[in-house]
């Protein structure tokens, strides 16, 4: 036979569960949860005095645990800061001069010359290259 309960939060009536019987007092999940605040309510009010002291400590705690979950995001933020500034060595002020002087002169010189004679400064400059990249292996003949 199937046993009837009246929920104590909203009052209807509906089948209780088999395994709980006449020992169940609410209809479902929101009013359990709706019984468990009213529950909790009346135990603080009744240990007020606890109930602060309890709070008491409770926010302590929790105070604690997110200045330590600060502190230790803010050490992590500054030990990939120190990881990215060491990854990298700044660029040689003397060599970014020194490459800025020679795109100078070169634009300088295309400036100042006509098209026949940038094309042979062009070429001048390619086989200068070539000649000061390493020669490419000699392939072993047949
Ligand atoms: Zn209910």
């Amino acid at each position: 036979m199937v046993v009837k309960i009246r929920c104590v939060v909203c009052r209807a009536t509906v089948p209780a569960w088999p395994s709980a019987g006449r020992a169940q007092k609410v209809c479902g999940d929101e009013c359990r949860k709706e019984r468990n605040r009213k529950l909790a309510r009346k135990r603080r009010q009744a240990r007020l005095a606890e109930y602060r002291q309890d709070e008491v400590k409770r926010k302590r705690k929790q105070r604690a645990l997110e200045k330590e979950r600060r502190a230790l995001t803010a050490g992590q933020e500054a030990a990939s800061r120190q990881d990215s500034e060491q990854c990298h060595a700044p660029a040689s002020v003397d060599k970014v001069a020194k490459g800025r002087d020679k795109v100078d002169r070169i634009l300088d010189d295309f400036w100042q010359v006509s098209r026949a004679r940038l094309r042979e400064e062009i070429e001048r400059m390619l086989l200068l290259a070539a000649a000061q990249s390493p020669a490419p292996p000699v392939r072993a003949g047949p």
